[in-house]
């Protein structure tokens, strides 16, 4: 009772959201979340595997907790995907007391207790039922205006290049009532926008135990949320080109409050490598895709992820992503050059055989690339004037606001007495390739 607890986070959002799902287990448990390291009886890191500096970055932490630990008793703890990468490895870390994978949650009170009484604990177990859905979060460093609800975790589909199966397991959708009751709670307490999160939420599919015909995939669980409320914008991401179906798209021409942009990972413009990465699409179905989004969206804004240097491109196969970009137009992308994960099907089949300058090279080439798009797609937004979600105070100048549009495109623009959660109309007057400038337009 009364411990103090420190939750640090590292990776992406399903992270965060599993450090508020572990905060809320642990409040249950009697603990209390400190923000300062210095009087935490507990320290907790959250982790992430995706690429190998996201290690390097952790383990540089321990070394912190290491000295914190001469200091006075306390406790550490690694969760997420390392822990469950690594598993007993990092109990051979002085500073690592227990380790605790994606699917452990529930028994941290447990293991912690035994820590502190007997020695360093383990569970890394994943499961094929486990989706905390009964499990409150407790919102973490949150603006007040945008939350995220995870609707599934775990992913099938085992790209060879990703290491997320293997550390987050099989796929597993939430009873849907669960998700409404999360969604509820937040618009209850004053929340404008909710994220729908998933590895890949086109393969959301909830069936009732108890009658196999109740069935909810991820067009109708989009719609049931959309219409708890129609000023509280919807979000969601990841989509995976094989599984996005039309009926996503037209349900999200149906609802207003769902917002009109698509976040569709690509990876490769290249089919022979779109076939070694496990992609299961080919490039012309992916631009299937991408015609159909915008046959039924035409103002849906498109971003993406690409991988440069995947083991065995050719110049040929590199050239064939420019020229995917170049016919997409994205709107933006997150640009990464390829980092072998250990344990995956490509470190176990195919060299990381592409040199680092080129890697590198080819990576640079995207980034320009895709700046040079980015610009010119946001020059297209000056002058128009769009519905825009104040977040809250500019990072940069503290008399501006932050906020976004329906596309997902930042938005900055002097404040004028508005405040966080209001909708705003705001005409565009400049941007930049990352940031859309502008000014409010009053009714
Ligand atoms: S879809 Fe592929 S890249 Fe995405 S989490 Fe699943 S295995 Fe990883």
């Amino acid at each position: 009772m009364g411990m103090k607890v420190f939750i640090e986070t590292y990776g992406c959002q399903m992270n965060v959201n599993d450090s508020e799902v572990v905060l809320s287990i642990l409040q249950d448990a009697g603990y209390t979340r400190c923000m300062d390291i210095s009087e935490a009886d507990l320290i907790l890191v959250n982790t992430c595997s995706v690429r190998d500096n996201a290690e390097q970055r952790v383990l540089g932490r321990l070394d912190v907790f290491r000295l914190e630990k001469k200091k006075r008793p306390v406790l550490v703890g690694v969760l997420g995907c390392m822990a469950e990468r690594l598993k007993e490895k990092l109990l051979e870390n002085e500073a690592v007391d227990i380790v605790a994978g994606p699917d452990s949650y529930r028994e941290l009170p447990r293991l912690v207790s035994a820590a502190r009484l007997e020695s360093k604990q383990i569970d890394t177990l994943l499961s094929h039922e486990e989706t905390y859905g009964d499990i409150a979060p407790v919102r973490m460093d949150s603006n007040g205006v945008s939350a995220f609800i995870s609707i599934m975790r775990g992913c099938n589909n085992v790209c060879s290049y990703c290491i997320v199966p293997f550390v987050r397991g099989a796929e597993r959708s939430r009873d849907p009532e669960s998700i409404l009751r999360e969604a509820k709670s937040l618009i209850e307490n004053g929340y404008k926008e909710i994220n729908l999160l998933g590895q890949n939420v086109d393969s959301y599919r909830w069936k009732n135990p108890e009658n196999h015909a109740d069935r909810v995939d991820f067009a109708r669980l989009l719609e049931m949320v959309a219409l708890l409320d129609p000023t509280v914008r919807v979000r969601f991401a990841t989509s995976h080109p094989k599984d996005m179906s039309d009926g996503v798209l037209y349900t999200m021409a149906m609802y207003d409050n769902i917002c009109k942009h698509i976040h569709l990972p690509v990876q490769s413009g290249s089919d022979v490598m779109l076939k070694k990465m496990n992609r299961k699409y080919t490039r012309e179905s992916y631009l299937e895709r991408i015609s159909k989004i915008r046959e039924i969206l035409p103002e849906c804004s498109i971003t993406t992820d690409v991988i440069a240097g995947f083991c065995g491109e050719t110049e040929e196969d590199h050239r064939q992503t420019i020229s995917l970009f170049n016919e997409v137009n994205f709107d933006s992308a997150f640009m990464f050059q390829y980092s072998e994960r250990p344990g995956t099907k490509a470190a176990r089949q195919f060299a990381d055989d592409v040199p680092l300058e080129v890697k590198t090279e080819r990576l640079e080439e995207i980034i320009t690339l895709q700046n040079e798009i980015s610009l010119d797609r946001n020059i297209l937004c000056v002058g128009n004037v769009y519905e825009v979600l104040i977040e809250g105070p500019s990072k940069r100048s503290p008399l501006d606001l932050m906020g976004r549009t329906s596309g997902n495109k930042t938005c900055i623009f002097p404040a004028r007495g508005h405040k966080a959660g209001e909708y705003v109309n705001v005409r565009i007057l400049s941007c930049s390739s990352a940031t859309l400038k502008g000014e409010i337009v009053e009714d």
